[in-house]
Order: C-alpha cells, then sequence, then structure tokens
C-alpha cells in the first residue's frame, strides 16, 4: 500500500519543500512537486527521480489551484499526503533581506506587504487544502501537515527571557495564523481518517533567512516528514519540531 501513496509538496522546487520531496520519494511515496514555474519544477523533479513529478501550483492563484486538483484526479487518482509548505518571509520576492527585515515588524511594515505574506503563507494553506480535501477524504488515511515556525508561537514569544522575540513581526503573525488554520482543519476533520499537524523544520538554511539557518535541509525536513508518514495511531492537531511539541 505504501507504494501506491501521493503525494504534493507546495513550493517544493528549493529549500526545505524540495528536501521534503526527496525524502517521500525515499520512503517509496510518488511525490507531485509543487512549483509555481513549471520548468523549476520540472528540474527539481529530474534531480529527485523518477517517483517525483513536477506539477504547476501557485497557491495564491484559484486557478492554479484548481487545475492541479483536476490534473491530479486525472492523471493519478487519488491524494494521499498534502503537505502545505510554500511560504515566504518578504512581500517581494527580490527584495533585499535586511531591508525586509526593517519593515518586518507591525510598528513599520506597510499594510499591502502584510497582506501578501498573508495571502501566500495563511490564505495560501486555506485554498490549497480545501480544493485537495475532496481527494484527502478519499484516501484511506489522509495526512496533512503545514511547515511551521516556532518563532511563531504566542506563548514563547509571549516569554521576557526569550531573546529572539524582537523579530516577532509580519512573517511570524502570518505563521501564528496558519498554526490556527492547520488546528482548525485538524478539528473540523476530527472524525474522519486525515490527520492535520504542524511541524517546525528548524531555523534552516534556506533563501527564506538569506541562508542566515543553522540546520541543513535534512535536518529541517525531518520533522514534517514524520508527520506526512504517521499511522493511524499518530498524533492530529499537534504543533511539534523534532525536540517535540512546541507551545502554541
Ligand atoms: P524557500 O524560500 O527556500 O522556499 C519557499 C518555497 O515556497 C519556494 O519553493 C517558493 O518558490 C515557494 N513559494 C513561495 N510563494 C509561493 C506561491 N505563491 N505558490 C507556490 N509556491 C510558493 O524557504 P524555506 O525555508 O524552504 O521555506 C519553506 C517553508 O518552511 C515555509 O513555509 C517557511 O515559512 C517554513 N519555515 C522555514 C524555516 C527556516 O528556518 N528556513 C523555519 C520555520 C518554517
Amino acid at each position: 500500500m505504501s507504494e501506491e501513496r501521493i503525494a504534493l509538496v507546495t513550493g517544493a522546487n528549493q529549500g526545505i519543500g524540495l528536501q521534503i520531496a526527496a525524502d517521500l520519494v525515499a520512503h517509496g511515496v510518488t511525490v507531485l512537486v509543487g512549483a509555481r514555474d513549471l520548468a523549476k519544477g520540472e528540474a527539481a523533479a529530474r534531480e529527485i527521480g523518477e517517483r517525483a513529478h513536477a506539477i504547476q501550483l501557485d497557491v495564491t492563484d484559484q486557478a492554479s489551484i484548481a487545475a492541479a486538483a483536476t490534473r491530479i484526479r486525472g492523471e493519478f487518482g487519488r491524494l494521499d499526503i498534502l503537505m502545505n509548505n510554500a511560504g515566504i518571509s518578504r512581500a517581494k520576492p527580490n527584495q533585499d533581506f535586511a531591508e525586509a527585515v526593517k519593515t518586518n515588524l507591525l510598528t513599520d511594515a506597510p499594510l499591502d506587504a502584510v497582506r501578501a505574506v498573508f495571502e501566500t503563507n495563511v490564505f495560501g494553506v486555506i485554498a490549497v487544502t480545501q480544493a485537495m480535501l475532496p481527494l484527502l477524504r478519499e484516501a484511506p488515511a489522509g495526512r496533512i501537515v503545514i511547515t511551521a515556525s516556532s518563532g511563531a508561537s504566542l506563548a514563547l514569544n509571549s516569554d521576557p527571557a526569550n531573546p529572539h522575540r524582537k523579530m516577532f513581526g509580519n512573517y511570524s503573525v502570518s505563521k501564528t495564523a496558519a498554526h490556527a488554520v492547520m488546528l482548525a482543519f485538524a478539528l473540523a476533520l476530527e472524525d474522519t481518517n486525515i490527520k492535520v499537524n504542524a511541524a517546525c523544520p528548524g531555523f534552516t538554511k534556506t533563501a527564506l533567512n538569506n541562508f542566515n539557518g543553522t540546520r541543513s535541509l535534512e535536518e529541517g525536513a525531518r520533522e514534517p516528514v514524520r508527520l506526512a508518514l504517521i499511522g493511524d495511531d499518530g498524533p492530529t492537531g499537534t504543533f511539534s519540531d523534532e525536540n517535540g511539541t512546541v507551545p502554541w
């Protein structure tokens, strides 16, 4: 049965998403490598190997999401795992990282930048999950995971002893909202075979943080992949990293 499982990973052309896709393939899962730019998705899929297939998917574009769902049903006939991984830390893709950090705090963030980050990190998760739910409901053991962030934990950031809390701004607020979205899906789907969990990869070296992260892609992918592959005795509605439960 593991041979037949199909996963969709959003934003899988690079970074943690690419590693998650490769790791799922290594576990015998067929992976659809979601990418806004199909050519980048195809290059990533070639790099991963035979069991990886590129799929055009912009999580902010309803037509792209609907087309992806239609293609998955038509071509693969099922979807077992949805990895909501796509995310942005700044509104404009080419915005200088130092500049983005300066306008990250909500005291400074232009409202259109706040909206743009929410569009991908929050509404994108809702839109893709809703579109894929009919397929996931038909799967024998549907799994939904989001790449979450312990830096967006309200409990950790409300502790005055936390040295990182000065960075709690636009990006973190969007990830906190994404955690709430994940929990809402988990609760709404509690009576189904679908399990929904949030996995923090830890501070991982990717474009998202200008490659300042301290963890490798392999390390970052571990917790999301673990939760994508949990059995029927696994949890739902949890928020964790490699060290265990993260407080909301
Ligand atoms: P990354 O920038 O390398 O990857 C982000 C991916 O999302 C890219 O493939 C990008 O093309 C894709 N993406 C962005 N907007 C998209 C859209 N509208 N539609 C489809 N795809 C889109 O960064 P990463 O660190 O690999 O980020 C992956 C996830 O991990 C993000 O959700 C991020 O919030 C989360 N995360 C990262 C860290 C870290 O330290 N790197 C920590 C906690 C959580």
